[in-house]
């Protein structure tokens, strides 16, 4: 039996690969600074799998940006407009590299980055693959074969070169124009992977590993067919090295057969995501196929439980004989964070009950270990998994019993939308085209060492507070001063909007280091919810109350969604996702109360992350709408008719999912729609949205200041889809990572553009 990892994160345990890359953008450290960096992180990697004893150990799984951008370079996917990069730039390759990832503007050049999007559903995100009609595959660069060289030398036969695989290539790409299919490239594509298997095996790879996960995705007959096609053209053209087919983040389901028929020696199955289907494929499992056992949750920090696990692996023995079965984590580790001994202030209780990168290839490798006689490892196993089970510090049972409790009425308002309606004019008596915004305004540099300061212990509580109520009162001022009809109180005492209630909420605990790549050198630290969930107090009353004592205007009242929250935090295992984003929801249903009973009259519960959880096939999507949907429903139903509930988020493809967006009866739904110049609307419109709804009518991620006119014929086209009299106007998202300037200039410009409709009505 052998073991296996697929992948190993790349930013070092200090994430000294963002930092080198930052400075050498900065053109503070030079190219070979740059690439001794990636050289120690590499071989450190290497090392660590080797102690751990895992046989097969990925190479090429390092990249400087993202793995399908290296794919690209590798393949000659270059758009054309990088082309003048690489005849100036000083290192060309790196920085041509860097400039399809970043853009680039220098030397007169102005090029737009590419597209980024997320990998499948995780947090991490890749740069989308851009293909024209006549694309040309060649082999552009040498990294993956010398990558392999140094792999090789420390090594030796271990050393397993990875690559993403030529369909999912090609899937997870986009045509860059009309007339063609992109995935009817694979007959041109395929010759080139032929080419580079044949060199990786010339050079003495034994094990090639190729991800297709979009064998795990919902795939339509030619989709099928490019998988046969590539894989019988790359067995008839390649030998004496052996093919790894890797699969992950959901089950095989309808493509079992497809996958279990490629001409390859092994393929992989995530069993962390999907258990059930390991019955299914061994049952259709061929004779000359081998099986790796993704047993090891790549995307979680818990441990893993070795009795379920051995469950999987005796049952595949049993089938298939112990020399057919790899065992290994679900997925890459590159999801993980990398080592929990660097985590000293966790309580050593829980700390016992969790595993990052390094701690998973021990797991899997005590799995083989166990499966050969080691009966001490597991047992003590059975002991950790055994504290979590019982442990006072996971279970509460008044929050078990609170959402056992729930009911339909819990997440209904007291009265249908019209009447919510009435009763909103008359309390806040808004003009037509009420302005608002998102929630934060800058975060600038003095109120994030605000806060350092108040860490390192430089400020006392009441020094912080007090600076924080002066920039609240500042912000408030100026938003009067504009003329926006509902203001914000800004935000300055959040440091991001997950972490900041999940400090306070029970359940939760924070690393020190528990860092993930989420794209290129930025990296997410995300908070780990271990426990039953439970507001010990309120959360932004004091801060919400404080900003509405300072204005007579309304004053929106600010909080994450249970959704979003539980999508931006590393989760429990051992409950599903459903049941704890219930317990978030009654504690941010809480304080919906606690606010409303402040006197907070509109509060706005921000959900930018419900689109993010839609489950990858088709298939599992309605019953995951069915439960976020309605846990924002119990989140937004603790109120009067009178309160006035709002939600945000941060995306605007709803084409899918309207009569869901629709279901969760939000009495004001802002979103992004500025970039798409409103067309994004359309699903809103076609469906006959009947809430209220502020399309974005500027967009924040870039410091330019859009002009009146500009914002005024948004508004316009807006008001020629849906009704005016349920239109707001607000930017597409909050103003954090703006700088003041720019902010105050384009909100005068918006309020002005607000103006400007309200007498065209
Ligand atoms: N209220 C948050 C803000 O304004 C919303 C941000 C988001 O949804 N990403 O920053
Ligand atoms: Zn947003």
């Amino acid at each position: 039996m052998l073991t296996q990892n697929l992948g190993y994160p790349r930013i070092g345990g200090q994430r000294e690969l963002k930092k080198a890359c930052e400075q050498y953008w900065a053109g503070k450290i030079d190219l070979n600074e740059l690439q001794q960096v990636a050289r120690n992180i590499k071989e450190n990697n290497w090392q660590t799998q080797l102690k751990a004893g895992i046989d097969l150990i990925p190479c090429n799984d390092f990249s400087f940006y993202d793995q399908t951008l290296d794919t690209s370079l590798l393949l000659g996917v270059i758009p054309p407009r990088y082309k003048p990069v690489s005849a100036i730039a000083a290192n060309s390759e790196i920085d041509l590299y860097f400039a399809m990832a970043r853009g680039y503007q220098k030397e007169g050049l102005d090029i737009t980055a590419m597209e980024m999007t997320k990998w499948l559903d995780t947090n991490y995100h890749y740069l989308v693959p851009e293909f024209t009609a006549n694309q040309e595959f060649t082999i552009f660069n040498e990294n993956i074969f010398n990558e392999y060289a140094s792999a090789k030398q420390l090594l030796g036969q271990k050393a397993k070169p990875v690559l993403i695989g030529p369909v999912s290539y090609l899937l997870l790409g986009k045509e860059k124009e009309q007339g063609f299919e992109r995935v009817d490239l694979i007959k041109k594509l395929v010759p080139v992977y032929v080419q580079i298997i044949n060199r990786l095996q010339q050079q003495g790879a034994e094990w090639i590993q190729l991800d297709e996960p979009c064998l795990a995705l919902d795939l339509s007959k030619k989709d099928k067919e490019a998988f046969e096609f590539a894989y019988r053209s790359i067995a008839e053209s390649v030998s004496g090295v052996k093919l790894l087919v890797a699969t992950y983040f959901d089950a095989l389901l309808d493509n079992t057969q497809l996958a279990v028929s490629l001409p390859v020696a092994a393929l992989h199955i995530d069993l962390v995501r999907t258990t059930e289907q390991l019955d299914e494929v061994l049952a259709l499992m061929p004779e000359r196929l081998q099986l790796s056992l993704g047993v090891v949750d790549g995307r979680n920090v818990w441990k893993n439980d070795y009795e379920k696990s051995l469950g999987f692996i005796n049952k595949a023995v049993r089938k298939l004989g112990a020399g057919r079965v790899l065992i290994a984590p679900s997925c890459s580790l590159l999801h993980s964070p990398i080592d929990l001994d660097l985590e000293t202030s966790i309580d050593p209780e829980i700390r016992d009950w969790m595993a990052f990168a390094k701690q998973k290839l021990n797991e899997v490798s005590e799995l083989k270990q166990i499966m050969e006689g080691n009966d001490a490892l597991l047992q003590a196993n059975k002991k950790a998994i055994a504290s979590r089970r019982s442990s006072q510090k996971v279970h509460k049972q008044v929050v078990k019993d609170r959402v056992a409790a729930i009911t339909e009425a819990d997440g209904k308002r007291i009265s249908a939308f019209p009447v919510r309606q009435q009763l909103h004019h008359q309390r806040f008596g808004l003009p037509s085209f009420p302005t608002t915004t998102i929630g934060s305004f800058p975060q600038t540099d003095d109120i994030r060492q605000l806060r350092a300061k108040l860490k390192k212990g430089d400020l006392t509580v009441e020094q912080y507070d007090a600076a924080i109520e002066q920039a609240t009162i500042d912000a408030i001022r100026w938003q009067e001063q504009l003329g926006l009809d509902v203001l914000v109180h800004g935000e300055f005492e959040r440091n991001d909007m997950v972490e900041y209630f999940g400090e306070q909420l029970d359940g939760f605990l924070f690393t020190k280091n528990g860092w993930v790549q989420s794209y290129g050198s930025r990296c997410v630290k995300p908070p780990v919810i271990y426990g039953d969930v439970s507001r010990p107090k309120d959360m932004t009353v004091r801060w919400s109350k404080f900003a509405a004592s300072q204005t007579n205007k309304p004053m929106k009242g600010m909080l994450t969604g249970p959704v979003t929250i539980l999508q931006w935090s590393f989760v429990r295992d051992d409950q599903s996702r459903d049941i704890t984003t219930y317990q978030i929801a009654l504690a941010i249903r809480d304080e919906v109360v606690a606010l409303e009973k402040a006197g907070i009259g509109i509060i706005q519960i921000d959900e930018a992350a419900i689109r993010e959880g839609l489950p990858l096939r088709k298939a599992k999507r309605p019953h995951y709408l069915d439960w976020a949907v309605n846990a924002f429903r119990v989140t937004a139903s603790g109120v009067a008719d009178q309160t006035q509930i709002h939600t945000h988020m941060c995306y605007s493809e709803f084409n899918d999912i309207i009569e869901h967006i629709a279901a969760m009866d939000a009495d004001v739904i802002t979103i992004e729609t500025s970039r798409s110049q409103m067309e994004l609307l359309q699903a809103f419109a076609h469906f006959e949205y009947p809430n209220e709804i502020g399309p974005g009518v500027y967009d924040i991620h870039s410091p330019r200041v859009p002009g009146t006119e500009e914002m005024a014929s948004l508004l316009a086209k807006a008001a020629d889809l849906l009704p005016a009299r349920n239109l707001w106007v607000n930017p597409d998202c909050g103003l954090k990572t703006r700088k003041w300037p720019e902010t105050k200039a384009a909100l005068e410009n918006m309020v002005a553009a607000a103006r400007q409709a309200r007498e065209l009505i």
